[in-house]
């Protein structure tokens, strides 16, 4: 009767169940596998457990069962350190990124009358479904950090996740010295723009000037959106001189591209302003201060200029 018992539900059951004795030949092995690996109980029983499954990492393996034997405490292993131990086929619906079932295993010791341990039990339970809704978790998850750090429209840093690298590397600074500039700048007369050509236009143009700005950086350096048409640039291990030239880089570029919108050709430059880490400079807000000054000196001087700030 229990025999008959547990006959019935090793081979109802929704979960492999697998049997080796300590020459680590397989004893037993249930419905659920016959399913799954398409192998006859015939055709498996007797037979060594590395010989049937070659793709099993048999010293490791080898290594847990051999303590399972001589320890007599259960181990396990699950698909979050191995996604699968055995090559199963699973039988989902769902698209996932391995054709074998990903796995939990238990492996259990089975004592004989006089206590000691004769075999190993393997359960393997499916876990194809918790791996890939885990999965798509982990993708959702870097999608929404990633658009948490973006611009919407120009696909570069927003200026929360912009000014917080600027934080980051000022503190660098003021622990452990070293170089650190900042750029800003501003579209010229954009407002024009956007009366002349339409707001559509505009949006090309900072689109096209984020790209620009993107395609000429080292990626040490970053660039964000500060404002509606207002960028920064954090240029660690860069001084003054250094950063007037990207700058300088920058301006020249905006002003020789060809920024077109319905067959015209729109007119766009930019009023940069520069200034550099000192250790006079309370925190990073100061710094920003210092270059929008700067920037504020350009659009005075007539616009498309870079300017270094300066003490008064
Ligand atoms: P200046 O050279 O002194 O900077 O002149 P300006 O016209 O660029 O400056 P102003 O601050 O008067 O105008 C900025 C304009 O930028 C006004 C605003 O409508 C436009 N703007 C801000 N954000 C966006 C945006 O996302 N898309 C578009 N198309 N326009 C924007
Ligand atoms: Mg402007
Ligand atoms: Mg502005």
């Amino acid at each position: 009767m229990t025999q008959n018992l547990h006959n019935t539900i090793l081979n109802q059951v929704n979960t492999g169940v697998l049997v080796i004795n300590s020459d680590m030949e397989i004893d037993y092995w249930n419905r659920f596998l016959q399913v799954h690996s398409g192998r006859a109980k015939e055709d498996i029983v007797g037979r060594n457990l590395f010989d049937v499954f070659p793709e099993l990492p048999k010293p490791s393996l080898r290594r847990k069962l051999q303590g399972v034997f001589l320890l007599g405490t259960p181990t396990f292993s699950s698909w979050e350190q191995r996604r699968h131990l055995f090559e199963l086929p699973h039988s989902r619906p769902i698209t996932t990124d391995s054709e074998f079932m990903a796995q939990n295993c238990s492996f259990l010791p089975l004592k004989d009358e006089s206590g000691q341990v004769n075999q190993v039990c393997i359960i393997i339970e499916d876990a194809t479904d918790v791996c890939y809704f885990q999965s798509q978790l982990n993708d959702t998850m870097a999608k929404l950090e990633k658009s948490s750090r973006t611009d919407g429209l120009t696909q570069i840093a927003n200026r929360r996740y912009w000014e917080e690298r600027l934080t980051i590397e000022f503190a660098r600074c003021h622990r452990h010295g070293g170089e650190l500039s900042l750029i800003m700048f501003d579209l010229d007369k954009f407002k024009s723009i956007n009366d002349i050509y339409g707001h559509q236009a505009g949006d090309l143009v900072l689109v096209r000037t984020a790209a620009e700005l993107t395609s000429m950086l080292r990626t040490a350096d970053l660039a964000g959106r500060y404002g509606g048409e207002e960028f920064g640039i954090v240029l660690p291990d860069t001084d003054l001189t250094q950063a007037m030239v990207v700058a300088e880089r920058i301006r020249e570029k905006i002003e020789t591209t060809v920024f077109e919108f319905n067959d015209k050709v729109l007119p766009v430059t930019i009023s940069l302003g520069v200034t550099q880490y000192d250790s006079s400079q309370k925190n990073h807000e100061k710094m920003i201060a210092q270059a929008d000054a700067a920037l504020y000196k350009a659009k005075e001087s007539g616009r498309n200029i870079s300017i270094a700030f300066e003490l008064e």
